[in-house]
């Protein structure tokens, strides 16, 4: 079922625009695809054939929603709606887009008709729109036969060239196969395995499209079964797009769970000697990579074994997250940190003041007890 928002708002344009807002009103993408299979809807792209930006002029005149942001080079209008006041709704205008050279940001072309909107699409179960007309009914534009593609499961691009234009569709294809449990059809695996074998596309993350491979990266990476993606990537070679050199990926299933997709990318990357320069092409955030980098500095010097307060400290200062994937990697040190913080004295500093410690006497006090302690427990 689609949303009651969706008609009401086909339904006021019916009623009351004027003919410059007027004009056919699709749904798109992903929506129509998680329609088609029954899947929850998360998010509701609107098209519109002549103008995305009439219609949310009209929407806000009507009190119907706020525009958030415009996105002229794309004919692109984001909106909120007033009530349910949480939704965003994305409207576009009909477009084509031209890649001047492979993984360029697309120029957009527009308003263009449906069809060549849909044609600049991913992948044939992407590129099926729904006219929404009034009273609820609709009609189904399928040009690229991809509600058979549904049915048989099946991740296929439009056009030959699709990967090598844009190639985050690689890592799209993956994520949609893995998420679905759908095939990434014999032909797009060839077309895969072609483009990731051309030398402009081989660490093409390092050239121009840093972020927007960070962003799907990101988004396969936090399906539940993203060791699956990750296996897929390895099968097809796509981690190429990350490097030019053989990154070595530890497809090793975890012990403690990893919910971000940061943490998960790290455990994956692991390996590789320039892993943090991979996480600034991609887009992290200076946080995770510091947290990143202590973690890479305390198993590199086998900190574990000359230990301190300071060091279980930050170690249990380290997000979840990465407090995981430390032990995720050094599975070993899970029992020797349950020791050391065993070790830890119970004694307050304020109990050492009172027995005339001061100043750095009291850090020195309380190391010496650790240590101490630490003696005794391993005996
Ligand atoms: P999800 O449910 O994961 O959001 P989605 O299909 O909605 O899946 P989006 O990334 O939200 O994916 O994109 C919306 C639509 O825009 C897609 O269904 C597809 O038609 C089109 N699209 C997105 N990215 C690309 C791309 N790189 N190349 C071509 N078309 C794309
Ligand atoms: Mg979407």
């Amino acid at each position: 079922m689609l949303a009651k928002f969706i008609w009401e708002i086909i339904d006021l344009v019916e009623e009351k625009a004027d003919e410059k807002v007027k004009q056919k009103i699709y749904l798109v993408g992903g929506a129509v695809r998680d329609f088609l299979i029954g899947e929850e809807i998360i998010d509701y792209d609107l098209l519109c054939e002549k103008s995305a930006l009439a219609l949310a002029e009209f929407l806000q005149t009507e009190n119907y929603a706020q525009i958030v942001s415009i996105h002229e080079s794309f004919g692109t209008v984001k909106i909120q709606l007033n009530s349910p006041a949480n939704i965003q709704l994305d409207l576009a205008t009909t477009r084509t887009e031209i890649y001047e050279f492979s993984g360029a940001l697309p120029i957009a072309q527009y308003p263009q008709n449906i069809n060549i909107d849909l044609a600049r699409r991913d992948f044939t179960i992407n590129a099926i729109a729904l006219e929404l007309k009034p009273n609820q009914e609709f009609e189904i534009i399928d040009i690229f036969a991809g509600q058979a593609d549904l049915k048989n499961k099946c991740i296929k691009v439009l056009h030959d060239l699709s990967y090598f234009e844009d190639p985050t569709r690689i890592l799209r294809a993956i994520r949609f196969a893995v998420r679905f449990n759908y095939k990434i059809s014999e032909i797009d695996l060839k077309l895969i395995t072609e483009t990731l074998n051309k030398p402009q596309i081989q660490g093409l993350a390092e050239k121009i499209r840093g972020i927007r491979i960070g962003i799907e990266l990101k988004r396969l990476l936090e399906l539940n079964n993203y060791l699956d993606g990750a296996c897929l990537m390895t099968e097809l070679g796509a981690w190429t797009l990350l490097s030019k050199e053989n990154l070595i990926i530890n497809l090793n299933p975890t012990d403690l769970p990893l919910p971000s997709w940061q943490a998960r990318l790290a455990y994956l990357l692991w390996n590789n000697h320039n892993l943090l320069n991979l996480l600034e092409l991609l887009g992290f955030e200076k946080k995770i990579q510091k947290q990143i980098g202590f973690i890479q500095n305390i198993i590199n010097q086998n900190a574990l074994n000359q230990p301190s307060i300071k060091l279980i400290k930050e170690i249990n200062n380290l997000d979840l997250d990465f407090y995981n994937l430390l032990f995720n990697l050094r599975p070993a040190w899970q029992n020797q940190f349950k020791l050391l913080e065993k070790a830890l004295p119970q004694i307050k500093p304020l109990e050492l003041i009172e027995q005339g410690f001061s100043g750095i006497e009291i850090n020195q006090r309380l190391e010496y007890l650790f240590q101490e302690n630490l003696l005794r427990l391993k005996q």
